[in-house]
């Protein structure tokens, strides 16, 4: 029962149809068979409130293997090698997303906070790893990490602790890979980085100034003596001229202290005909930063947002969606819908990766929406069997 409801929720995600499930029921009554037992091996098809209930109290946990599973069989496929980059490491971007926010609903694996208004509004937040590459749409999510309420209150602690948590279970898992792990400022202190390296993974931190005087003021002493290696790139967007300057510098420390972690730092700023700043960032790197790398560099620290991009509105927007229907549950039903809801989308991108036929026919049409609703009307009205499973 409680298979058939995992399968039947995560059915419904895949699809990209919350009336799928409908859709199916009606086509057992009438014809005796349906697309949820045939695609999905569902054998019957739990109401919609009976899938809430059972799932309730099922852990996300149980499906952190079939994430892994799923990334370490495309990787030994080869599917991963379009992601890798020229130092032959895959990125992954670590990223805190909120996924639930309600002050009407909640559960006590909720988050609480206070709004001006004084009322106290539920959330959930999820740190949701996934490996990008900078010209590559295709993202590949590896199993989130969840905020618990007991992690705090402040943003940034919350983030930390889970994120901690997920290196210590994955950190070496993935190092495997040969990883260099992405993420904002939040990450780029001395004991998370210590913990990424002895995990065996690389790191690339956006590194403001706010938060990391000292470093900068090594960079204004080098500035001071013009020993900032630059590297100045133009190009034309088709409209207009850009000027990329990437400035580099190695060997800095990350804090104050004589145990200082010593880090490569690299920044780039651009700027238009009129000398006008479009945009500016930088990062402190694990890896030592050259003229030949720190190209790639920048673009591996911004592929970051892609994250944002895909991954996360995709746990938004269907997010709440789905929730509608299941329900928020008690126990631990909002963060297993999540992960449900992002391995549906890594299935996708694998399919797209390796299935010939999934991925002609997605190219054949115009977008995404397009091709599920292709595929909602079809199996509203047609039933399909795997390709050489039993009728
Ligand atoms: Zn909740």
């Amino acid at each position: 029962m409680i298979g058939d409801a995992a399968l039947s929720a995560f059915s419904v995600f895949f699809m990209q149809s919350p009336s799928f499930l409908d859709d199916q029921r009606r086509m057992q009554k009438e014809r005796g068979r349906n697309n949820a037992g045939s695609l999905f091996g569902v054998h019957q098809i739990p109401s919609t409130q009976q899938i809430g209930n059972l799932l309730d109290p099922i852990s996300r946990t149980h499906l952190d293997a079939v994430f892994m599973n799923l990334v370490d069989a495309a990787h030994q496929q080869g599917a991963l090698e379009t992601h890798r980059q020229a130092d032959g490491r895959l990125l992954i971007a670590l990223d805190g997303t909120e996924y639930h926010g309600s002050c009407a609903i909640g559960c006590p694996q909720c988050s609480t906070r206070t709004l001006n208004s004084g009322q106290t509004q539920f959330y959930h937040v999820a740190i949701t790893p996934v490996i990008v590459a900078p010209g590559q749409s295709d993202v590949f999510p590896l199993p989130a990490a969840f905020v618990h309420p007991q992690d705090g209150q402040e943003k940034q602690d919350c983030e930390l602790s889970a994120a901690k948590r997920w290196l210590q279970q994955w950190g070496e898992h993935t190092a495997s890979w040969r990883t260099t792990l992405l993420g904002d400022d939040l990450y780029c202190h001395q004991p998370f980085c210590e913990h990424v390296l002895a995990q065996g993974c690389a790191f690339l931190f956006v590194c403001l100034p706010t938060s990391h005087q000292l470093l900068y003021e090594w960079v204004a002493d080098f500035e001071r003596n013009g020993e900032v290696s630059t590297l100045v790139k133009t190009r034309w967007t088709g409209r207009e001229r850009l000027t990329n300057t990437y400035r580099w510098l190695n060997d800095l420390p990350l804090r104050d202290g004589d145990d200082a972690l010593r880090v490569g730092w690299c920044e780039l700023t651009t700027t238009d005909a009129q000398g006008r700043v479009l945009y500016h960032n930088a990062w402190a790197s694990s890896e030592p930063v050259s003229a030949e790398n720190v190209v790639a560099f920048v673009a591996a620290g911004r592929s970051r947002w892609k994250v944002e991009n895909e991954n996360n509105n995709t746990l938004k927007t269907q997010g709440y969606h789905f929730e509608h229907n299941y329900g928020h549950g008690k126990q631990h039903l909002a963060s297993l819908l999540a992960s449900l809801i992002l391995l549906a989308f890594l299935v996708h991108t694998l399919l797209d990766r390796l299935d010939l036929a999934y991925r002609a026919v997605r190219r054949e049409l115009p977008s995404r929406r397009t091709f599920f609703e292709h595929l909602r009307a079809l199996t509203q009205y047609l039933y399909f069997r795997l390709l050489g499973a039993a009728v």
